[in-house]
């Protein structure tokens, strides 16, 4: 069997006219920093730019409805934009978006017509970047226990808390979260869904530094914050899927999270490795020749390639709107898991080169040692690898009588 997908006559067209449009809008002086929490302001601002050129044209999110600012493409010729994105080492959208990529999902299926119309072309066209606000002091992994609170308050909802772990370099113009609306009702039952303007008074962000925020498949990259609610009082209108059933809306995001949303991205670190190891030289002989580096070349592109085919699979059943199951987690585990394994392959292959900033020995500008910090830390985000295997036995019946069903996504 070719898990290879082939392309007719007719994408073959448009991955021409992909090509030349890419090659005519992406800025020349592009940068990728090694570390993504050192992107510069410029440099953000050109992709911002990229990413409003995009949404024109509905490239920015291609499988969305085009009443709302999506391409309406299939997901055949989704696929051929990533692909061609991901020669330059972007992917859709082209910076970090996290609320965008997971909250208009959440929007498509359980916003109402009036709320799809004001809030997804923003979103879809690029005009908004957009955080999400989940993690709370108290709740990660369960995030069910969040306990910041939202009151009603006549045509507003006033919001008190604290969320952490939130968003990344150069702000936001939108925020959305999971609040408490009904203190007194079962867990699950108890939660509302809210689409926030950022610059609303009473909403204060604080920087919080980490050992990195990025990793390499799309953790989250930049910077991350603590964000303080205070007496924030927010319409009516920006409550999504009514009172009470934030949790129903969230099962469409946790999904796209929790790796349902599949990933086109190569494994840049590992092309990068295997590529030095072609070309550097040890003793007068390139790296490659030494039997035991050259094993270890070999389990790197295995390992590598593995995830890009259970990436590119679930992309499919996603954007093609098919039957899912456990796919989803089972690539966010795989992925998580397998960069961590890459890690430890280079490490064991370049030795202490790998731990290495220092310009006159680290290989790569450093990229192999940030690489070091993202795979461990990459555990984490967007669930981390234990409750991808919670949600896997839970899919597959394990433990459950009940099967548990993949979230909605359309
Ligand atoms: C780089 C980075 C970016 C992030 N970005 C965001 C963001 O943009 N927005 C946002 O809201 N949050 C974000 N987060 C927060 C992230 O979602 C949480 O860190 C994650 O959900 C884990 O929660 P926790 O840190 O509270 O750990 P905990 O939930 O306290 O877990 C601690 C440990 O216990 C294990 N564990 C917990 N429950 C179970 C269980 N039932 N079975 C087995 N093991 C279990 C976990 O796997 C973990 O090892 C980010 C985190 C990181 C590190």
């Amino acid at each position: 069997m070719d898990f290879e997908v082939t392309y007719t006559p007719e994408q073959e067209a448009f991955r021409a006219e992909v090509r030349a449009w890419l090659a005519a809008n992406v800025p020349p002086d592009l940068e990728e920093p090694v570390d993504p929490a050192h992107l510069s302001y410029e440099q953000y601002g050109k992709r911002r730019e990229l990413g409003r050129k995009l949404g024109a044209k509905g490239w920015l999110y291609p499988t969305y409805p085009p009443e709302y600012g999506g391409g309406g493409l299939s997901v055949d010729f989704a696929l051929i934009l990533e692909e061609e994105l991901d020669r330059y080492g972007l992917h859709l959208p082209p910076y970090y978006d996290s609320g965008g990529r997971l909250g208009a999902a959440s929007i498509l299926v359980w916003g109402s017509e009036e709320q799809k119309r004001y809030f997804l072309p923003p979103m879809l066209t690029g005009q908004w970047r957009t955080w999400q606000l989940l993690s709370e002091p108290g709740a990660g992994s369960d995030l069910a226990a969040v306990q910041t609170r939202a009151v009603r308050d006549g045509d507003h909802y006033v919001i008190n808390g604290q969320k952490i772990f939130i968003g990344s370099l150069h702000g936001c113009e939108m925020m959305w979260t999971l609040v408490v609306t009904d203190p007194e009702a079962p867990r699950h039952h108890n939660l509302s869904w809210f689409m926030i303007p950022a610059d609303l008074p009473g909403i204060e962000v604080r920087p919080m530094e980490l050992l990195t925020a990025g990793g390499e498949g799309g953790a989250s990259p930049g910077l991350k914050h603590t964000v303080f609610f205070d007496n924030v009082r927010v319409p009516a209108f920006h409550l999504i899927g009514g009172e009470n059933n934030g949790w129903k809306v969230a099962t469409t995001h946790l999904e796209l999270e929790h790796g349902g949303g599949g990933l086109i991205r190569r494994h840049r670190v590992a092309e990068r490795f295997l590529e030095y190891c072609l070309t550097t030289k040890r003793h007068g002989v390139p790296l490659s020749q030494d039997p035991d580096v050259r094993d270890d070349m070999v389990e790197v592109y295995i390992k590598k390639e593995i995830v890009r085919l259970l990436g590119l699979r679930t992309y499919w059943l996603s954007h093609a709107n098919r039957p899912r199951s456990y796919e989803g987690p089972q690539l966010s585990y795989c992925r998580k898991v397998t960069n961590l394994e890459i890690a430890e392959i280079i490490l064991r292959a370049l030795g202490p080169y790998t731990l290495t900033t220092d310009p006159a020995w680290a290989p790569l500008a450093g990229l192999l040692e940030h690489f070091q910090r993202a795979a461990v830390v990459g555990l984490h985000p967007g669930g981390t690898t234990d409750i991808q295997k919670v949600v896997m036995a839970r899919r597959l019946g394990i433990g459950r009588t009940v099967r548990e069903e993949a979230g909605r996504l359309r």
